[in-house]
């Protein structure tokens, strides 16, 4: 074996991570004499879950818990708090500006892993940056929580009817999983909100879900899941939610938002869920890319042409073992990947051929609040309080860190806590001479939500304790 080999980890997102977990597993002694040698450079100092995603909007799980310090994981490698720019492949280096020093850094490497993942896709939607909420982003969903709380809190304050219809509307963008998953937990958490905030008894919230097809999630009819599709359609319509298809985006405002139909709807929380998008590494880049910017890799997960730069997740094209699709960019592949080139890497230390990545996929599964979930297990369809059972065990098992699973058990366990989970000021506010415009192309009556589905008694005055207990989690 050659002396001083260093592994070089770009990101700390679930490729990069789990690399990181498979390399410590079987080059353990060569890592501890210092024969091996591990670097991780991320723009972030944590690892991102994003699991639970409508568990953490709805406050089933504290915000804080989506985040696992880099101290915590990365025990046996060095850890530069930087962004990667770009990769000189000739030079095997990596140029760095570290975030501490403020300097450009050159680090060289023996093997290269390019985990550097996507970002919320802003699509260039006019007003996104200012007015909308994304989920991926750094303090994304706890933003989503305070914009929502100071939604309700603005309209608990006004006498403005029209005011208090703004803000008691609230759309989702986005007929993908994160899309349904948003929608449905969204709904639970309005719920829960209004056993606080009698507002939300008196004047039943809007929530819309705008997607561009004529059905959402198209992978499930794809698939020949439409009983998944059918028990979504069924719990969005008991929570009064309206389907807004065959609709586009076009501009958030601070009021309202537009869509491509010419329709305007009065509305300040737009959460947008509408993919991903990859930031390629400075160009021009030495690698095979695809027209979305992701990295062409080998079926051993190198980047094309290259036996020692490695990539995996949202960041590269990796091709299904069947050949005849691409895996799917989600943080399954992206851990089972990250595995493989752990892996691969350890072998080609020891002189061992890399393997091909071989997963053929498991499944695909969705929240919409609690005890109510989709989940496809090897083409196997369940749905309900069982799915959402085995999918929070699946979740569980695949969280990074010991202590977060602890503490994840433990915040299940509690009565929610509506205020303390977040903390914070609300800085949302109501200005009575704020212009409101008027709903352009209002839905059927039929469509609207009814006030009676949504409003729990007005006695009950703390938040329901609706967790069953964690007996039998899988
Ligand atoms: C809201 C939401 C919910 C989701 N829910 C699910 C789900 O339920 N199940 C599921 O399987 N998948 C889910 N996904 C998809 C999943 O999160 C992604 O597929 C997964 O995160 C991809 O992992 P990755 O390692 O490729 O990248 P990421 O997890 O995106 O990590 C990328 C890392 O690289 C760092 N980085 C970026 N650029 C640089 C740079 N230039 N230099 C250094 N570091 C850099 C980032 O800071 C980050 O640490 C969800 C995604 C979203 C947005």
């Amino acid at each position: 074996m050659k002396k001083n080999t260093h592994i070089l980890l770009l990101g700390l997102g679930y490729v990069s991570v789990w690399a990181y977990k498979n390399l410590v597993s079987t080059l353990g002694p060569q890592i501890k004499s210092g024969e091996v040698q591990i670097t991780v450079v991320s723009t972030s100092d944590y690892h991102a879950f994003h699991g639970f995603t409508g568990e953490f909007l709805a406050g089933m799980l504290p915000v804080g818990l989506r985040r696992t310090p880099q101290a915590k994981l990365l025990t046996k490698a060095n850890f530069v708090h930087g962004k990667a720019l770009s990769i000189r492949q000739e030079e095997q280096a990596v140029l760095v500006q570290n975030f501490h020093s403020g300097k450009t850094e050159r680090i060289e490497f023996d093997h290269l892993v390019v985990g550097i993942g996507s970002v919320d896709n802003d699509a260039g939607i006019p007003g996104f940056r200012e007015y909308g909420l994304g989920v991926k982003k750094e303090n994304g969903i706890a933003e989503c929580r305070k914009r929502i709380l100071a939604a309700v809190e603005a309209a608990s304050k006004s006498l403005d009817p029209k005011q208090i219809d703004a803000a008691l509307s609230f759309a989702v963008v986005g007929g993908g999983f994160a899309g349904i998953e948003v929608c449905g937990n969204l709904c639970e958490y309005l719920r829960e909100l209004s056993t606080v905030y009698s507002i939300l008894r008196k004047h039943a919230p809007k929530v819309y879900w705008v997607h561009p097809g004529e059905e959402a999630l198209p992978q499930l009819a794809e698939g020949g899941f439409s009983s998944l599709l059918r028990y979504c359609k069924r719990q969005l319509e008991k929570e009064g939610v309206i389907t807004l298809s065959q609709a586009r985006l076009k501009e958030i405002k601070a009021s309202a938002f537009e869509l491509d139909n010419g329709m305007c709807i009065p509305s300040r929380t737009v959460i947008c869920c509408i993919g991903q998008k990859i930031v390629p590494l400075a160009s021009p880049t030495p690698f095979m890319t695809d027209l979305k910017g992701r990295m062409e890799t080998s079926p051993q997960l190198q980047a094309v042409g290259y036996c020692n730069i490695w990539a995996g997740g949202d960041a590269a094209r990796v091709m299904h073992i069947s050949g005849k699709k691409e895996c799917r960019a989600d943080a399954l592949w992206a851990i089972k990947q990250g595995r493989r080139i752990g892996r691969n890497i350890a072998r080609s230390i020891k002189g061992k051929k890399p393997l091909r990545f071989s997963f053929p996929g498991m499944g695909q599964t969705a929240s919409l609040g609690m005890n109510k979930a989709i989940l496809e297990l090897y083409g196997i369809c369940l749905t309900g309080r069982l799915a959402w059972w085995i999918r929070l065990g699946f979740f569980l098992y695949y969280m990074p860190h010991r202590s977060q699973v602890g503490k994840a058990i433990r915040a299940f366990l509690q009565p929610r806590r509506l205020w303390e989970l977040d903390g914070g000021s609300f800085e949302f506010q109501v200005s009575g001479s704020e212009h409101i415009p008027e709903t352009r192309n209002p839905k059927p009556e039929t469509r609207n939500p009814k006030p009676e589905t949504r409003n729990p008694k007005p006695e009950t005055s703390k938040p329901k304790r609706s967790y069953p207990i964690l007996s039998n989690p899988v």
